[in-house]
């Protein structure tokens, strides 16, 4: 099948009532397609097995992924797309450590209240110096820390936060908001917005040039325990930035809802009542009359490392790219499991994705040239942060404006055909109705991800590049249950429970002969029909009305209508 026709046959079975029933012997036709099981299974043997020793970022592992990589895509006659004509992109990774504190406290009056590190504090840096230290600052309570002009909503209401140290509520203003009050469902009701990310917090404190960013933890909000918190020991990673783009924030991080209480109550406020203001449009800043201090020291190392990227020229506008991601790296070596494994190799997180797109890149080479040009991009880090990704588009090789759309796979379910898709991030873009369109081409329905207040939508690699406006679509194998030919809903949420609670992360994450990829071969398969038709089109996906990206995308769209 040559995937111009595919489009075409697509709209034909549209016209067809009895498609949009769910029907068993229709998954199973549509899943054979040009996309092979058993070649995605030798991809991820492969990349998971021991001689790639687990694929972690700037070691051996990273050395011969790359070379693999490399011989797969030249054999698939693709064209390199990295930097000066090459297969690959420098990725220069930060990664500072701090050591013990000389001392972090909080000032208020003539009082000082010691802090322990990291039981009542927890904070990392991503400055590159010898030591982290905030001298004095002065704190300011800025609410859930929300600048979102198209909601109408800003918590700042121009408050200088230059030098001083702000102090956030965790999720986003509506999270718990009850029935009937105001803000109710204005951030997606539980569904998590880009607001709520901790991520978000750190960075709207650095472009308002604050010196440190403080989130008040609670466990709801934040989704996990403190012990995830203060699990990564004072280490962080980021990319390797110039001077001018370094973050403002010395040290940025968490602190305790205890410590957070008596901070509070020591300057004569009440944060549960500061909290419930903070659901209000009206809300403003709060001077906490407490000034932070803090010193520590930090070790850095630069770990050198590469993102892989490879095209097919489009014949039309080939400056014009579908850009299909997954990461190669995985979590190294680390503790031997019950079995003996020391290699976290990662053969679902990402080798499978990875896999998908060697398998998207030989369909789209079986087809005539697509229009525009798609772009295969192997990212690396992650799992350190989306750092390869993040790398990429602050760094682009091809122009973020004229980036038409990105595909990201990042785990797929293992358990074999199911009727229906998993939607990450409903609501986001047009491209969830192609999505819908595609899956019913397969036979196949869309269902949303199940937690949806766990915001898997910014989590992955493809978010890099939605932060830039590029509309994005991520395909991952437990941001829901699938509902199985085999076992329905049910059997879907075993696999579910079974890889995220066993897995994850883990040296069980392996492949084994169990693996039913019918499933990730449906769902390649729609990433590629989808891309397909957007790269033999002159359409541009678009953000929905409501959408955090969706003014950042706008700011460019001269060039994409000036064709
Ligand atoms: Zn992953």
């Amino acid at each position: 099948m040559i995937l111009r026709s595919l489009a075409a046959s697509t709209a034909l079975i549209l016209a067809l009532p009895a498609m949009a029933q769910q029907d068993d012997a229709a998954v199973r036709e549509v899943a054979s397609t040009d996309i092979e099981a058993a070649r995605l299974t030798e991809t991820v043997r492969t990349l998971a097995s021991d001689q790639f020793e687990g694929r972690a970022p700037g070691t051996v592992g990273e050395e011969r992924t790359i070379g693999y990589l490399i011989g797969r895509l030249q054999g698939l006659g693709l064209e390199p797309a990295g930097e000066d004509g090459t297969w690959t992109q420098k990725v220069p990774l930060l990664h500072p450590r701090l050591g013990t504190p000389d001392r972090v406290a909080f000032q208020h009056g003539g009082a000082t209240t010691s802090l322990s590190f990291p039981e009542d504090i927890y904070v990392s840096t991503l400055q590159p110096s010898d030591v982290a230290a905030i001298d004095g600052a002065p704190m300011v309570f800025v609410g859930y820390g929300v600048h979102a002009p198209e909601r109408g909503w800003d918590d700042f209401k121009g408050t200088d936060l230059k030098g001083k140290v702000a102090v956030f509520l965790v999720n986003d203003p509506d999270f718990h908001a009850e029935d009937g009050e105001a803000v109710a469902g204005e951030f997606g009701g539980r569904t998590m917005t880009y607001y709520g990310r901790w991520t978000y917090k750190f960075e709207e404190a650095a472009r308002r040039g604050a010196i440190g960013a403080l989130i008040v933890h609670e466990t709801a909000g934040a989704g996990y325990g403190w012990n995830v918190i203060e699990s990564p020991g004072g280490e962080n990673y980021d990319v390797v930035r110039q001077p001018e783009d370094l973050t403002s924030l010395a040290l940025q991080g968490w602190i305790s809802g205890e410590t957070a209480d008596k901070l509070f109550a020591d300057a004569g406020l009440d944060l549960a009542d500061l909290s419930e203001a903070a659901r209000g449009k009206d809300f403003r800043p709060v001077d906490l009359d407490t000034s932070f201090s803090a010193s520590f020291p930090v070790t850095s190392e630069v770990v050198q490392s590469q993102n892989v990227l490879a095209k097919i020229s489009g014949t039309e506008r080939p400056q014009e790219t579908v850009v299909y991601g997954a990461h190669w790296d995985a979590y190294g070596e680390g503790q031997p499991d019950e079995l003996g494994r020391i290699y976290r190799a990662g053969a679902n997180d990402d080798a499978l994705g990875v896999a998908g797109l060697m398998e998207i890149a030989r369909a789209f080479k079986a087809a005539p040239a697509p229009d525009r040009s798609v772009v295969f991009a192997f990212w690396t880090a992650e799992e350190r942060g989306l750092l390869g990704s993040e790398f990429y588009a602050a760094n682009p090789i091809f122009p973020i404006e004229k980036t038409v759309a990105n595909f990201d796979l990042d785990i797929l379910q293992t358990a074999g055909l199911a009727k229906d898709v998993i939607l990450v991030g409903k609501g986001q873009s047009t491209l969830e109705d192609d999505l819908a369109r595609f899956a019913a081409a397969q036979g196949r329905t869309v269902s949303e991800e199940s937690l949806p207040e766990r915001g898997l939508f910014f989590r992955a690699d493809h978010f890099s590049m939605a932060k830039r406006g590029v509309p994005v679509m991520l395909m991952m194998g437990i941001a829901g249950a699938s509902d199985l030919i085999e076992g329905g809903k049910e059997a879907g949420q075993t696999w579910v429970d079974d890889y995220t609670g066993r897995c994850y992360h883990a040296a069980c994450d392996a492949w084994g002969p169990e693996w039913n990829l019918a499933g990730a071969v449906q769902d390649i398969a729609l990433f590629r029909d989808m891309g397909a038709e957007l790269a033999n089109s002159d359409d541009w996906p678009e953000w929905k009305d409501g959408s955090e990206f969706k003014a950042v995308r706008e700011e460019s769209a001269s060039v994409r209508s000036a064709e």
